[in-house]
């Protein structure tokens, strides 16, 4: 091998990430894995390492993690120096951030190498593959892995943009203990599964919390949906839709102007103290340049049924960034697996080593 030449890149640093690298690693393939960088901007665009996952509360639906007291395990087998940054264990299952640091780690364990910065800018015309770092350095590779999930929409509206930080979040668990929310009213839009868990975590901090929906049904699974409904401390507001966010320069946000989705005139103020989207996700295909060939909907399309081949011969796509469907933590890990085999076998059907 050529110095300065990767076998495998992975870039992305979710479930389908760790779990790419933990095959790549045991395969012998020295897998190098770009995590994304620390950076205000991939706070606020909530790309930071991890992936969504680290974004998130307790994780019910991971097999391999009933309710149990899981401390123990966690100071044992994550490296002491991460595990003094991490929350103490709060039960009853796995959290995400604690399962991202569990992947994280029995990936590191296999001798996966670990970068701290984003990939920004791809040259897959040329092969081996080049990929540019955010401090500018360039890195080749023979094979490349594209596992950076989905982030967080908006709903595209001046006045989200005006007031994001200042009460306008898409991420209740990384801002929601704020105490510019605590004891207040505040408002989470959207109807599918991300909606009913900011609105359950928030009902926790909140005076209220109003669930705003465009249409009388949730597209959530039916179980959030009844814990929501349960839930005395969350008021839906049916078929109505957030017009504008409300607030000032000195206060933030201080409430919302709802419309009617079934009479357009009709409208209602609400005073809040925040304002949560959860309406779905973009995925992280910006810094492919056009090089991948993406579906309507810009995530990755993989090319060949039941594989994760992309456009390009030698790059893969994992997670979140090819799944608008399942978008689940179990199956991009299944997919990550899928990515470092085809990548495995890919470097050696053309007789690298
Ligand atoms: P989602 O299922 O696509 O739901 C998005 C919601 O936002 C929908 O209710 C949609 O309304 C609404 N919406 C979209 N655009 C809107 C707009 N411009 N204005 C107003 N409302 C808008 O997305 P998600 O809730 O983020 O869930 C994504 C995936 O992750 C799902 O597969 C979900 O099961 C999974 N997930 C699972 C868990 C869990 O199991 N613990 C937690 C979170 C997410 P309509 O319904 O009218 O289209």
């Amino acid at each position: 091998m050529q110095e300065g030449l990767e076998r495998v890149v992975i870039i992305g640093s979710g479930p389908a990430g760790w779990a790419a690298a933990i095959y790549a690693a045991r395969a012998n393939l020295h897998p190098l894995v770009f995590e994304g960088a620390v950076i205000e901007e991939n706070r606020v665009k909530g790309t930071l390492p991890l992936g969504q996952l680290a974004l998130t509360t307790e994780v019910e639906n991971y097999p391999g993690f009933p309710e149990g007291r899981l401390d123990e395990y966690l100071n044992a087998a994550i490296d002491k120096d991460r595990r003094k940054y991490m929350p103490p264990h709060s039960g009853p299952g796995v959290s995400g951030p604690e399962l991202m640091e569990l992947m994280r780690q029995q990936a590191v364990n296999f001798g996966t190498r670990v970068t701290t910065d984003d990939v920004i800018e791809v040259n897959f015309r040329q092969h081996p593959f080049e990929l540019k770092l955010l401090g500018g350095q360039k890195i080749q590779s023979l094979a490349v892995i594209v596992a950076t999930g989905a982030r967080a929409n908006y709903l595209g509206l001046e006045s989200e943009e005006r007031f994001k930080n200042r009460g306008v979040s898409a991420c209740a668990v990384c801002d929601g203990a704020l105490p510019r929310f605590r004891k207040k009213p505040l408002v989470v839009v959207g109807g599918g599964d991300t909606a009913m868990e900011e609105a359950g975590y928030l009902s926790k901090f909140a005076s209220t919390v109003y669930l705003v929906h465009r249409r009388d049904q949730f597209r959530a699974s039916k179980i959030m949906a009844d814990r929501t409904l349960a839930n005395k401390n969350v008021s839906v507001k049916w078929n109505s839709r957030v017009d504008e966010v409300l607030g000032n320069d000195k206060d933030g946000v201080t409430g919302v102007r709802l419309r009617s989705t079934t009479d357009e005139k009709k409208t209602e103020e609400l005073d809040a103290a925040g304002y949560f989207a959860a309406i779905g996700h973009t995925p992280n295909t910006d810094f492919l340049g056009g090089q991948l060939e993406l579906t309507e909907k810009s995530y990755i399309k993989w090319t060949t049924a039941a594989r994760t081949y992309t456009s390009v011969e030698g790059v893969f796509a994992a997670g979140d960034v090819a799944d608008d469907y399942y978008r689940q933590a179990i199956t991009a890990a299944g997919s990550g697996c899928m990515a470092a085999l085809d990548a495995e076998r890919w470097l050696a059907s053309k007789g690298f080593e």
